[in-house]
């Protein structure tokens, strides 16, 4: 026969334990979350700044459309061929070297007609 006395300490012990347990959970999941979410922010910095330097020229201007081609000055193929404007396709390497030199010296402004 158990006496009251240790019954009580025993039930009032079991309890205490209880709610050790459920803050130590609590403060588990508190940690996971936040950890979780850190985790997620750093991802999506990283995948900004790889998206940036994909589509970003080195003075943030953009590229320009590329599809898979053959490039017209050094008449290499490649899966990335910047097609411009003027109707140059050009690959990543040589349109590095193309649009400093064509942005410093842009050429006359297109004609606006003039109502009579
Ligand atoms: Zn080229």
């Amino acid at each position: 026969m158990v006496d009251a006395a240790t019954l009580g300490r025993n039930v009032y012990l079991l309890i205490g334990g209880l709610i050790l347990l459920g803050v130590g959970l609590v403060l588990l999941v508190a940690f996971w979350t936040v950890l979780k979410a850190w985790l997620w922010r750093a991802r999506q910095r990283r995948s900004l700044r790889a998206w940036l330097e994909a589509t970003r020229r080195a003075d943030g201007g953009m590229y320009p459309p590329h599809a898979e081609g053959v490039c017209q000055e050094c008449r290499r193929g490649d899966r990335r061929i910047y097609h411009l404007p003027g109707g140059e396709q050009l690959c990543p390497a040589c349109y590095e070297r193309y649009w400093p030199r064509v942005e410093a010296n842009p050429g006359p402004e297109p004609a606006i007609p003039q109502p009579e």
